[in-house]
């Protein structure tokens, strides 16, 4: 049987992945599902809201998609799924899953990775066949989840690792930010944003609004650090375990989406894709079905992409020094200016 292509976008977050993912999902050949690995917890377990608006187990999508891979959503015990992803697909693990490509149940003996790499196959299976489209787009970041997915043998997995200046990302994690309402996530669904649009998303405090965590400069940048140090240690496994990674920064993203994504998806061999729907920095946005995410997934029509760099006028400058001083190593290598 063939393996389900996927494209996981790796690295920190609020970093424009949801963006991306969306843009993705207009073309002809992959669907966005959103960050995948949290399909246990707030998918099966939570029932948030679906891209479309859906709760998850009221999306017609993933209804299918479950129907498909696992029989029924009764069938699934989502507690054992959750317990095995959080045992074996650990940031703390990366190490190890690079070195060795191995997790420490494995060498207890423990059968937990087949399981849970078999229903991870199962389930990237289902989606291509219920989306009838051949590349899955997974924006779950970690790349302790990639090292995972990486050794399945029905998936085939391309990296996709995106970068935003480190000063950016701290400023966006130094705000509170909305996820989703609780009481109905379709009100937020408006026609036209731009991709700076969801700090600015209004809320009130009834308590079903989510806030995604806040960090403070120094955890922002160590985590930044991190995340983008591992992913980009991804290029440099082993011949016989090569990866196609491919990475691109946030800001040419938005500056020129046609030729960022083009190149992108070029080097990581799935050659030069039709990118009509792109004119200039105005992109159409489709309905989608993401899992998790920042709260844009709700956002479909047309939207004109802008830079966000409100960081530059309303970052406090203790913070901007800091932010710098821990990431300014990784941030000359992605070719940004200090
Ligand atoms: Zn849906």
């Amino acid at each position: 049987m063939e393996a389900s292509r996927v494209i996981y976008i790796a690295g920190d977050g609020r970093s424009g992945g949801t963006l991306l993912g969306q843009i993705l999902d207009g073309l002809s050949d992959s669907v966005y599902v959103g960050e995948l690995r949290n399909i246990w917890h707030e998918g099966f377990e939570q029932n948030e809201p679906c891209g479309c608006g859906e709760r998850f187990r009221h999306c017609e999508f993933w209804r299918a998609v479950v129907e498909k891979a696992f029989g029924s959503f009764e069938r699934l015990d989502a507690r054992a799924m959750l317990n095995m992803h959080r045992s074996l697909a650990r940031e703390r693990y990366i190490p190890m899953l690079m070195l060795l490509n191995r997790v420490p149940a494995e060498l207890l003996g423990s059968k937990l990775p087949r399981a849970y790499e078999d229903a991870l196959s199962r389930l990237y299976r289902a989606i291509c066949q219920v989306a009838g489209k051949s590349v899955v787009v997974d924006s779950s970041r970690e790349v302790s989840q990639a090292l995972v997915l990486a050794r399945i043998p029905g998936i085939d997995l391309r990296v996709l690792h995106l970068v935003r200046d480190s000063r950016a990302v701290a400023f966006s994690n130094s705000r509170r930010k909305p996820q989703f309402r609780g009481d109905n996530a379709s009100q937020h669904r408006k026609p036209v944003l731009t991709s700076s649009a969801s700090s600015t998303l209004a809320f009130d405090e009834d308590g079903t609004t989510r806030i995604l965590p806040r960090q403070g400069a120094v955890t922002s940048a160590l985590v930044w650090t991190w995340r983008n140090a591992s992913a980009s240690g991804i290029p440099h496994l082993r011949r016989r375990r090569k990866i196609p990674y491919a990475r691109l920064r946030y800001e040419d993203l938005v500056r020129d989406p046609r030729e960022a994504i083009g190149r992108a998806l070029d080097e990581l061999e799935l050659g030069r894709p039709d990118l009509s729907m792109i004119d200039g920095t105005y992109v159409k946005l489709g309905v989608n079905h993401a899992i998790s995410g920042n709260p844009v997934k709700f956002n479909s029509g047309g939207v004109d992409l802008r830079i966000d760099d409100e960081w530059r006028r309303a970052m406090r400058e203790r913070d901007r020094r800091t932010v710098t001083l821990i990431t300014s190593q990784l941030m000359r290598r992605y070719g940004y200016t200090i």
